[in-house]
């Protein structure tokens, strides 16, 4: 059964699925706990050698480190923080097209803001929209190839030029449910990358023959290995060979969102959302992507039963800039909203509204979602049941078994093939 935290309001059923292993805070509240109890001093002693030991073994390096930059509040905290260290990064972005004007100005102001280079790599839209419904189609989650661009497009370019360092901001999963320890100061690794950010899949997945394997043929999109080039991780010989380490900065310091959007705005002028978000109440959090706050995190109500509005004000509980109460009514007001952005994937994919709505229904989690009165139905917050939208007809003898539920979105999936929509 779905149980909260006593402290937020994160539900037990987090974005990784770890179990609470005791009592009434989740894994998030506990790692906040943690940031009060760390010696701050020690750790940041040990992250200057940890930089001075990486920069020693890459005397031949073209940069000192590769900023992972999406123009975002922390990647401007991240440049001025690899820049005050006395540091000369090279910015590097997945362009994965879902840009806002304020992204798109946020994001192609930074190489003169902080005098770096920028390299961005986008690309083709035609590759963008296949990845885009193959990963709807298959994992209901269509901003997959964000995910992998982000873990593997700097590595790629630190990799190739011998940049012995990479900056990611905070590592998520730990961050925001306590994946990790603060000790454990984790680094990206091919095994973190596939199995957590991607899920268990990876480019190869997406070819005509992954998608074979898979059982998937009749979502086959033509992607050649070619086309997914900016997606292949560094193989395990150019990596043992390279002197490369990406780190996240939350093991290091104090991570704080909030304090990383005042930096930006206060020093570089950077912009909030010009628009407001169905999904939640904040305007400077994922502001480069329009579907991050969008249909994105609608996909993980959808699953799991909780959305951006519980993750955004679990933090500003934890922060104290929000009350419990305050962010209970927050969650009850927003986070099953079915927000605006839909239509622009509707034109943009050629998914039609109706059959999106339908289709991520079968990614419900049982463990969160049972049917009631033919009605998708889950424990909120308040510990009373509520009911969330009919169950589609077409699926109710089929969700949840696994099997029954592959054949059905694989025969929904062939039939809009068939309509020629993706046209
Ligand atoms: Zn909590």
């Amino acid at each position: 059964m779905i149980k909260f935290c006593a402290r937020c309001v994160s539900p037990c059923q987090s974005g990784f699925g770890a179990d609470w292993e005791d009592g009434e805070l989740c894994g998030g509240c506990r790692v906040w706990e943690e940031t009060s109890k760390v010696d701050w001093e020690i750790k940041w002693r040990r992250y200057l050698d940890l930089i001075d030991g990486a920069l020693e073994a890459a005397p031949d390096r073209e940069y000192d480190v590769v900023v992972g930059v999406s123009g975002g509040k922390d990647s401007y905290f991240l440049v001025h923080h690899a820049v005050e260290l006395g540091l000369r990064p090279l910015l590097v972005t997945y362009y994965g097209n879902n840009y806002s004007d304020a992204g798109n100005r946020n994001l192609f102001r930074m190489a003169d803001v902080f005098g770096s280079d920028h390299l961005i790599v986008r690309p083709s839209v035609k590759v963008i929209k296949s990845l885009n419904r193959l990963g709807f189609a298959i994992q209901g989650d269509m901003n997959w190839h964000n995910h992998c661009g982000i873990d593997t497009v700097p590595v790629r370019e630190a990799v190739r030029r011998n940049i012995p360092l990479i900056f990611y901001g905070e590592h998520g999963f730990t961050d925001m449910h306590g994946m990790y320890k603060l000790d454990d100061e984790v680094e990206l690794t091919l095994r973190g990358r596939v199995e957590h950010s991607l899920r268990g899949y990876d480019w190869h997945d997406f070819t005509g023959q992954g998608l074979k394997v898979l059982g998937w043929e009749c979502a086959d999109e033509m992607l050649q290995a070619e086309d997914l080039r900016w997606a292949m991780y560094p193989t395990d010989k150019e990596l043992t060979d390279s002197p490369v380490r990406a780190i996240y900065q939350n093991f290091y310091m104090k991570w704080d969102g909030y304090q990383n959007f005042r930096l930006a705005s206060d020093i570089y002028d950077w912009e909030e959302s010009d628009f407001r978000f169905t999904r939640t109440y904040r305007t400077y959090s994922n502001v480069d992507d329009i579907h991050e706050n969008g249909i994105h995190d609608y996909l993980k109500f959808i699953k799991l039963g909780y959305g951006r509005a519980t993750d955004h004000s679990s933090k500003d509980v934890r922060a104290g800039r929000l009350t419990r109460r305050e962010a209970i009514e927050i969650v009850k007001g927003m986070d099953h909203l079915i927000p605006d952005d839909l239509a622009r994937w509707e034109s943009y994919t050629g998914v039609p509204r109706d059959f999106f709505l339908e289709y991520c229904d079968s990614f419900r989690d049982p463990a969160v979602w049972s049917v009631n009165n033919d009605s998708w139905t889950k424990r909120d917050l308040d510990g009373r049941n509520r009911e969330y939208g009919k169950v589609p007809r077409s699926l109710k003898s089929v969700w949840p078994d696994p099997d029954k539920t592959h054949a059905w979105r694989t025969q929904m999936w062939s039939k809009l093939v068939s309509q020629g929509c993706f046209e």
